[in-house]
């Protein structure tokens, strides 16, 4: 069934043309009517001008008008065109010559009225006016009919009564409105027919829009629509697909995030569960050790929740930075300090390297110290015994930026995992890291953070080669901009 929308296109485009149709087909009539109404005044005119002089000559002969009817009569019914040129006007009534007599024929055939000096109709051919007095009006579009300087007479040619105009005049106006006629109509279809089609095509991408459209409402997500031409309906078709691709995308995000969220909680819980489960059934003993097995698995749920939390804070935007001046190096010293003992205890070395005067930068403490501890975390985790931690800090070469540096001589990341460390729940070797209780969610808190204050965070490995040529150990890298207060 066509559209709605087409059908009202189509319709407007139908009454704009029947319009033009009718004042097409009503002004051509007018004017082929006044053109033509012209015309036959002015050959009655001409006609008038030309007989004239017979009719002058014929007064001149008898003296009076009497009789002229029968005189033009006779002229008329004159046998035309069989005679000889050496003949003519020997046997025509008065001085007429040939051509005169056909002129008379076809004056005829139209109405003539001789009016005398007084404006008297003498003769009329019609018979209308025959008796009456001409106004001097009516007269002044008259041949006058002159013998020497006295005008004798007037001679008016008009259309003819009724019948004789009704064949000629109208058969000509039908003959033009035909025409014309028959031009609209083909014209009208024709730009009809092209209309429909451009509105098919205008109106097609709409209806495949809104199917789509409706799919996608429906919870099809897949749903793309065809791109057909470069003009302002594919624009929209391809705004279309951009905003389906980015729906389905964050549907797909939100469904991960789910699931993922779920199969975090489930371990903890189920190792929760299992352990009381086995204490009231006596397996277990109540004792303090068991507790604290208790306590570090609720205290892993707490810092997922913790950290979940952070995250979707930041990367929903409703993480709201308390920025102030902070002096950069004695944070991180700070950092380092809570780090020591562990290090210390698993025979890893820290370093760090900073410029003496940094000035103080504009950022919100509390984060970037969240940002270090997770950097510190993962260095701290991921390097073995006898390994070596090195932070580094540097000035940006265009001074508007500080890099920040945790190089670790740890196994390094793997080339394929390397793009999706921060990515949220990603880790390189999930047994390892679940086994030392990563939920791989410390590096995106990382990257939102470090985003939050305007800077980019990016990972390197290896960056070290060993004696037998094998690379190892990371860097993770992240700046800050140097907006100095
Ligand atoms: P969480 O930090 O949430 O406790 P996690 O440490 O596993 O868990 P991320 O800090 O996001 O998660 O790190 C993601 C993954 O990147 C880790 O699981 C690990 O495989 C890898 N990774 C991160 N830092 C290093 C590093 N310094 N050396 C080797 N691998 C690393
Ligand atoms: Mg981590």
């Amino acid at each position: 069934m066509p559209s709605r929308l087409y059908l009202k296109l189509v319709a407007a485009f139908l009454g704009v043309l029947l319009l033009v149709a009718v004042l097409t087909v009503v002004l051509t009539r007018r004017a082929t009517r006044l053109a033509f109404g012209t015309y036959t005044e002015r050959s009655a005119q001409a006609w008038a001008q030309r007989l004239a002089p017979v009719l002058a000559d014929y007064y001149q002969r008898t003296g009076s008008w009497a009789g002229v009817d029968i005189f033009l009569h006779m002229a008329e019914m004159w046998p035309r065109g069989h005679m000889g040129q050496g003949m003519m006007g020997n046997n025509l009534p008065g001085h007429m010559t040939q051509f005169q007599s056909a002129l008379l024929g076809r004056v005829l055939a139209q109405r003539l009225v001789l009016v005398d000096a007084d404006g008297q109709v003498i003769l009329d051919t019609q018979g209308v006016w025959e008796g009456q007095t001409v106004p001097a009006d009516a007269l002044a579009v008259g041949a006058p009919i002159r013998v020497g300087n006295a005008q004798v007479g007037t001679l008016l040619v008009l259309p003819a009564g009724e019948a004789g105009v009704i064949t000629l005049e109208s058969q000509f106006l039908s003959a033009v409105n035909r025409a014309v006629l028959g031009a609209v109509v083909i014209a009208s279809a024709a730009a009809l027919l092209l209309v429909a089609l451009v509105v098919y095509r205008v109106i097609s991408p709409l209806r495949r829009l809104q199917r789509a459209a409706q799919a996608i409402a429906k919870g099809d997500l897949s749903q793309r629509v065809p791109i057909l031409t470069h003009d302002e309906l594919g624009e929209v078709s391809l705004a279309f697909n951009e905003m389906a691709a980015s729906l389905e995308r964050a549907e797909k995000a939100r469904r991960q995030m789910v699931a993922d969220v779920a199969h975090e909680l489930r371990t903890p819980l189920a190792v929760l569960q299992a352990n009381l489960e086995a204490m009231q059934d006596g397996v277990l003993p109540m004792d303090l050790e068991q507790v604290q097995v208790l306590y570090d698995q609720v205290q892993l749920l707490n810092r997922l929740v913790a950290d979940l939390r952070l995250l979707s804070l930041a990367e929903s935007g409703h993480l709201a930075l308390e920025k102030q001046p902070t002096a950069l190096i004695p944070l991180i010293q700070k950092v380092i300090g809570q780090f020591e003992a562990a290090a210390a205890q698993k025979g890893v070395t820290l370093e760090i390297s900073a410029p003496e005067n940094l000035p103080p930068l504009l950022l919100d403490p509390q984060r970037i110290q969240q940002v270090l501890v997770n950097l510190l975390d993962n260095a701290l985790r991921y390097t073995p015994a006898g390994g070596r931690i090195r932070i580094e800090v540097v000035p940006g070469a265009d001074e508007r930026t500080v890099s920040i540096s945790i190089a670790d001589s740890g196994p390094g990341i793997p080339r394929e995992d390397l793009p999706h460390v921060f990515e949220r729940f990603y880790r390189a070797d999930k047994s390892r890291a679940r086994a030392s209780g990563g939920s791989g969610l410390g590096l995106a808190i990382v990257k939102q953070l470090v985003h939050l204050h305007g800077g980019e965070v990016s990972a390197e490995s290896p960056i070290y080669t060993d004696a037998q040529g094998r690379g190892y150990g990371t860097r993770l890298q992240f700046t800050l901009p140097r907006q100095t207060p």
